[in-house]
């Protein structure tokens, strides 16, 4: 017998001996490869992922449980190739309390990072053994050849949508651009906007459902010359050919309503929208299909989504400009992040009428050792875009609930501050108890801390921001709703939302002076607010004349570089009490 033949049977006996002697699982799975394809004890019992395959061997870990010896253990080998070799094992158990049971395991050994691993496995206890049929050579190659397949296509195949994964779909992209290389080729990168949260509002079944729904249609818009899978979770990529960019364009347009059938947008989803970033491939580019990929997620990454209408990019080469330079910033916040350089700064908001300051909001900077400073607007949506902005909001929110309990240990007299969270929070399990335990463990009363959010969640969130209000206004917080007036709300929002305070974005503002209508909208936003009871706070004023044209128009609070830009809460306080203005 061939030396790697003999390594092969060693292994399986090992391979016997923790599977059904000593129990040892977790070493049992060493052996595994990261491409196995289980075949289990019953007809339909296949696995294809590592991890239900663990989830199985712990279900095996009830069945074999006390003492067991082996019997008659008989071990066949059948050499596919060099790399690739079926070993049979037969053997009874016995149990202390059991009659015997015969068992049959085959194991499909191959290898993978220069060690032999199991790809496959087949475990079954049959009433009768019959050896000769068993391993019989030609059963055995046709039993591989069909494992072989399947591997191959779990390695091509999303278990979720049934098409193709990033594999499959790299390979069958290559392969058409080989095949017709006088075509135009552009390859779409797409994502649902939003998907977390559809998940956790809807089930992760109805998400499943979502992303099956997509998969199907997807298939049905591309030709025989074209392509489409699934390249991670929410996110798809689709190959289309195309005669002109308008034409393609349109292709695009319509994906929104191809992609997702009206009956599923109009029962579950009727927010869903898709975020789509293009790349025109190059008819001669040599690039690798990943590289091609990577241009297209560029291109969506950058998709302003607070723009609902512009749901479409294509790559332009200063993208990749741009996506070195959020790199290089998303790298060094994370060094400034723990070295302590974002700082809690303070702008105070005053009484229209008296100029008191009666509030303040608080806005972070990032001041860098050599002193310079990092405006939020350059960080903020990097970290939503990955995901670090809730680690982040509690940690400002920390910071200020220090320097607020500091304040109050020096016998201040703190006022309400707000605090920006992003809509990125909301849907995020445990949110608000996450939020209410870090402003109890300083002792602040509740009602010092205002939450300021967006007008845009108010708009696409109604239903959870409904929920959030009343829960904020339970624990007794105040709730503000930021940016009012840049383009979102409609008026009618005000009605629905139990809002304690009303931010009038700037540009509101500004255009209130030099436009007719935007006054009128900006004298009964005021008014209505007013009558829905809550304190209307202007935000960035810097003239005067602005100042007494709010007078004039009864609002309440006030905000901007007139009074005083944001500054470093230390100053703030030293200012606390010093805000007439006349
Ligand atoms: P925002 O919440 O609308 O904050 C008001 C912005 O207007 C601040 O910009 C403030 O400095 C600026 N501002 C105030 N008065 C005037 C004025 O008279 N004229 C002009 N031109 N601007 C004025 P800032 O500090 O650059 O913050 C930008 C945005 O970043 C904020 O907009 C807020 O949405 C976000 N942000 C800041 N800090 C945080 C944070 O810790 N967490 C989260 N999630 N967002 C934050
Ligand atoms: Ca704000
Ligand atoms: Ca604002």
């Amino acid at each position: 017998m061939a030396d790697v033949e003999e390594q092969w049977i060693a292994l399986t006996r090992k391979v016997v001996g923790l599977y059904f002697v000593t129990h040892e699982y977790a070493l049992l799975t060493s052996f595994i490869s990261k491409r196995i394809s289980w075949i289990g004890t019953l007809e339909n019992e296949i696995y294809h992922h590592k991890n239900d395959i663990l989830h199985f061997f712990n279900k095996e870990c009830d069945v074999y449980k006390g003492e067991y010896k082996l019997s008659d253990e008989q071990y066949h080998v059948v050499k596919i190739n060099d790399q690739t070799g079926i070993v049979w094992a037969t053997f009874n158990i016995h149990a202390s309390d059991l009659p015997p049971v015969s068992v049959r395991l085959s194991v499909v050994w191959g290898k993978e990072e220069e060690e032999w691993k199991i790809f496959h496995v087949h475990h079954s206890i049959p009433e009768q053994i019959q050896s000769e049929y068993y391993f019989n050579v030609e059963n055995a190659k046709a039993a591989y050849q069909v494992m072989d397949e399947r591997v191959k296509l779990a390695a091509t195949t999303d278990s979720v949508t049934h098409i193709q994964n990033r594999n499959g779909f790299c390979n069958t992209v290559a392969k058409l651009r080989h095949e017709h290389p006088a075509q135009n080729y552009a390859l779409i990168k797409f994502k649902v906007q939003n998907f977390r949260y559809i998940n956790q509002r809807y089930g992760y079944s109805n998400g499943d459902r979502l992303l099956e729904n997509i998969a199907k249609n997807m298939k049905q818009t591309c030709n025989p010359e074209e392509t489409c899978g699934r390249i991670e979770k929410d996110t798809f990529a689709i190959l289309y050919q195309f005669k002109d960019r308008e034409s393609l364009n349109q292709r695009l347009y319509q994906l929104n309503d191809d992609l997702i059938d009206k009956r599923m947008k109009r029962k579950l989803f009727s927010e869903v929208q898709l975020l789509i970033g293009v790349y025109l491939i190059p008819k001669n580019s040599m690039e690798s299909i990943p590289a091609m990929l990577d241009k297209a997620l560029i291109a969506l990454n950058q998709i302003d989504e607070t723009q609902r209408e512009k749901n479409i990019l294509y790559y332009q080469e200063e993208m990749m400009e741009q996506q070195y330079h959020n790199n290089f910033i998303l790298e060094q916040a994370m060094i400034a992040f723990e070295k302590d350089e974002f700082k809690l700064f303070i702008q105070p908001q005053f009484d229209i009428e008296s100029g008191k300051t009666v509030a303040g909001e608080a806005l972070t900077r990032w001041i860098m050792e050599n002193g310079e400073m990092i405006m939020p607007n350059e960080f903020i949506p990097l970290f939503e875009q990955h995901g670090f902005i809730c680690e982040f909001d509690f940690h400002m929110l920390e910071k200020l609930c220090q320097t607020l309990r500091r304040w109050m240990d020096v016998g201040m007299e703190i006022q309400p501050i707000s605090i920006n969270q992003s809509r990125m929070h909301i849907g995020e399990a445990n949110y608000l108890e996450r939020f209410c335990h870090i402003v109890d463990k300083y002792a602040i009363p509740h009602c010092f801390i205002t939450f300021e959010l967006t007008e845009s969640a108010f708009v696409e969130e109604n239903e959870r921001m409904l929920t959030l209000a009343s829960q904020l206004h339970q624990m007794g917080f105040q709730l503000a709703i930021d940016d009012f007036g840049t383009g979102y709300a409609s008026l009618s929002l005000l009605s629905v939302v139990s809002a304690d305070i009303l931010k009038i974005d700037k540009s509101l503002l500004d255009g209130s002076e030099v436009n007719h209508r935007s006054y009128v909208i900006l004298e009964k936003v005021i008014e209505m607010a007013h009558d829905m009871g809550m304190i209307v706070v202007t935000e960035g004023i810097e003239t005067r004349k602005q100042l007494k044209f709010l007078r004039e128009l009864n609002c309440d609070v006030g905000q901007g570089y007139l009074i005083s830009r944001p500054v470093a809460a230390e100053e703030f306080k030293k200012h606390w009490l010093n805000p007439v203005i006349s």
